[in-house]
């Protein structure tokens, strides 16, 4: 399975990518701000999308980072409660690593994808719309090489903090310009600082979007490591938090939390990359975690080859060519599969590990 979904994404790459090319260029939203929601763009978007029966409460106003003590109880706020929820934060599949880098692209990430292209290792990207459309090659090439995309919002702000309508914008434009690009619309989403409450889950199911966030023990804070004294202390610490998973039950696999906004998180995905292979850990995207070879919405272009893979799991040195053009996709996915498969595990633990990480989210990160 894991040699078919790595196949066939590179084999689709390419025929989407010709489809974008074709669309006229589209003016973007300013950078970093919450895109404008009465542009006939955005407005066009609400009337496809049925928002009735979702509250759209007062912001909290915390832009930045999730504030758990000034946000209302039972709504289910991922860094901050204790409860039922369909977010996917751990990969289902045991001793599997599925390495994430958010915020990007910049320019630190060439050279990272250098590096994975190097180790045969493919990686997801959860992409900020704001940094792609001003990396739009990189974000190309990331597509191209056999990585999966996904969304990580237009300006990065803590969603439980923006409207209904602001939501719908924040990830339609970032949709959009992936879509550009690429030929791909995104179907998996990390909210920036995994800040998400039952508000936001369901705007976002409302668009189509699954949510991922990442295994709670597993944040790499490499934000912390952004010289060679606190990479070594962080890469430490990480390393020790591999090395305990492996010698346990390993219920599941893990969902790290990396960045690819400085050249210093590049420096410390290269100390930490080869820990995979030493503590016996097979690296996995996306895409093979959760079983779903076409992880994006709707159905693969036509002639698309899934049947007959060319490279392995680890990818080829050309894993952007189809290996051939003779079977359609037909368009089946696991997409479907209840979310509740997908590895949920809330506790008291990770919910104080949550809290820990609140308290750590001063910074421009998650
Ligand atoms: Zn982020």
């Amino acid at each position: 399975m894991v040699k078919l979904i790595v196949s066939s994404i590179a084999a689709f790459a390419l025929l989407a990518v010709a489809q974008a090319q074709a669309t006229t260029p589209t003016q973007y939203p300013p950078g970093d701000q919450v895109p404008d929601i009465k542009s006939a763009q955005v407005q066009a978007w609400l009337k496809e999308i049925d928002l009735t029966g979702i509250p759209n409460p007062p912001s909290h106003g915390q832009l930045v980072a999730p504030a758990c003590d000034r946000t209302p109880k039972g709504a289910c706020i991922w860094m901050c409660e204790i409860c039922p929820a369909d977010d996917i934060i751990d990969c289902p599949l045991p001793n599997h690593w599925a390495i994430t880098f958010d915020d990007g692209p910049t320019a630190a990430t060439p050279p990272l994808l250098d590096y994975l292209k190097e180790q045969n290792v493919k990686a997801t990207f959860f992409v900020q719309g704001t940094n792609l459309v001003q990396n739009k090659e990189t974000l190309l090439r990331e597509f191209k090489e056999g990585h999966i995309l996904a969304s990580h919002t237009w300006s990065h702000r803590a969603l439980t903090a923006l409207s209904n309508e602001q939501i719908v914008a924040e990830v339609k434009w970032t949709e959009k310009a992936v879509e550009d690009i690429t030929g791909v619309r995104m179907k998996y989403i990390r909210p920036p600082f995994g800040d998400i409450d039952n508000r936001v889950r369901q705007v976002l199911k409302k668009l189509g979007y699954k949510v991922v966030n990442w295994s709670l023990d597993f944040d790499t804070k490499d934000y912390e490591a952004l010289d060679a004294t606190t990479r070594t202390k962080a890469s430490a610490a990480f390393h020790k938090k591999l090395s305990d998973y492996v010698k346990g039950p390993k219920a599941h696999g893990i969902y790290s939390l990396q960045h690819d906004n400085t050249p210093g998180n590049v420096e410390f995905a290269k100390v930490i990359t080869p820990y995979a292979a030493e503590l016996g850990l097979k690296t996995a995207t996306l895409s093979e975690c959760q079983s779903d070879p076409y992880p994006y919405q709707g159905t693969p272009p036509p002639n698309t080859n899934t049947t007959n893979p060319t490279t392995t799991s680890g990818g080829s040195k050309n894993n952007t060519a189809p290996s051939s053009t003779s079977t359609a996709a037909g368009g089946k996915t696991t997409s479907d599969k209840p979310s509740s498969a997908s590895g949920l595990t809330v506790n008291a633990k990770t919910a104080t590990a949550a809290m820990a990480m609140v308290a750590a989210a001063a910074a421009y990160f998650f």
